[in-house]
């Protein structure tokens, strides 16, 4: 149920009103946008009368959520969610862009990749240092000394950084080195993670599942945010289809469907969703059309090397190129890129 205030609310009416909610048995949240505080009642009660709220001094208007989500729909807060880490915002007017290696190898490959990255213009690095494999004897990440590389490139050319969290066991360690966390396509579901992620103090981006459908993206959100941390981000990496050609299919809808279900930003991630380096850009370009508020792709200086998802990798002369390209797209829609 959502409980929209009026403009001029008193704080006495204010807390009157959280007050009966919490009564009725619902767990509160509070949303303050820019024109009046809305109040998200939460717990099923299927036959609860809402008059008793709506005679409540205060109270402009109730209605009920019909999504099975609440705290990540529209209905309940109609100003896109921005978030902010040092001076990037995420899910305002700019495009954020994500770039670097599917996994942190070694010193020199972070600090070379790091240092491209920043070249081009984009202003958050990623790697993996605990990696998600399809094969148990694939590399699976540098861990600590992973994420210590993944900081000290970050920090020595001026980047935030973005790293996978792949169990509720790593979130204290990777909290002091991250500025986002990334949970995998693979863990979309994990939901005991995304319920202590919702406990933690910075963004999450959020990977939608191989064969999630967008509600159950949605439901994986409303964990962490009724645990909390109202810091999410969602993004589309692709999904499992019959199609073999692509990697994955890259549901570029799902970023227009979202946004108007959702008011939670949507990074889209072209490197993943096709696994194929030349179609990277073209997706890049049709994700920032389809109004994305960040793009997430992988960057090495030396695919052939790499211990991960060297193919999908974009050269460094082709990360700028997206880049230019993607800058010049979001122009066109009246945006820019971070
Ligand atoms: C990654 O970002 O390297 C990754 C493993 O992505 P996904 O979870 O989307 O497969
Ligand atoms: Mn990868």
């Amino acid at each position: 149920m959502v409980v929209v205030l009026e403009k001029n609310i008193k704080e006495k009416q204010l807390e009157n009103v959280i007050k009966h909610l919490e009564e009725f048995g619902f767990a509160v949240h509070k949303s303050t946008g820019v024109e009046q505080i809305v109040l998200g009642a939460i717990g099923v009660k299927p036959d609860f009368d809402i008059r008793r709220v709506k005679v409540l001094e205060g109270v402009a208007e109730v209605y009920r959520i019909t999504e099975p989500f609440k705290l990540a729909s529209r209905s309940f807060k109609k100003e896109d969610t921005r978030i902010k880490i040092g001076d990037v915002e995420i899910g305002g007017n700019a495009v954020a862009i994500m770039a670097g290696p599917c996994s942190v190898e070694s010193e020199k490959q972070i600090f070379t990749i790091a240092e491209i990255v920043a070249k081009a213009g984009a202003k958050i690095l990623r790697g993996g240092a605990y990696k998600p494999r399809t094969s148990p004897y694939s590399f699976q990440g540098l861990g600590e000394n992973g994420l210590k590389l993944l900081r000290q490139a970050g920090d020595a050319f001026g980047l935030l950084v973005i790293t996978e969290v792949m169990e509720s066991s790593q979130i204290d360690l990777i909290e002091k080195y991250t500025d986002i966390f990334q949970v995998g396509a693979r863990n979309m579901q994990n939901f005991s993670l995304l319920r202590d992620l919702g406990k933690a103090s910075k963004p999450i981006m959020l990977k939608r599942g191989l064969s999630a459908t967008i509600d159950d993206l949605l439901m994986s959100a409303e964990y962490i945010l009724s645990n909390g941390n109202q810091n999410v981000m969602l993004c589309e990496r692709g999904i499992r289809t019959f199609e073999t050609y692509t990697r994955n299919t890259f549901d570029i809808s799902a970023i227009p469907v979202v946004h108007k279900r959702s008011h939670l930003p949507v990074i889209a991630d072209p490197s993943h969703a096709t696994g194929l380096r030349d179609k990277v850009i073209p997706m890049a370009r049709a994700a920032v059309a389809a109004g994305a508020d960040g793009i997430m792709v992988e960057v090495h200086h030396d695919p052939d090397s790499a211990l991960s998802d060297g193919p999908q990798a974009l050269l460094p002369d082709q990360f700028e190129d997206l880049m230019k390209q993607v800058r010049a797209i979001a122009e066109v829609i009246g945006r820019s890129i971070v």
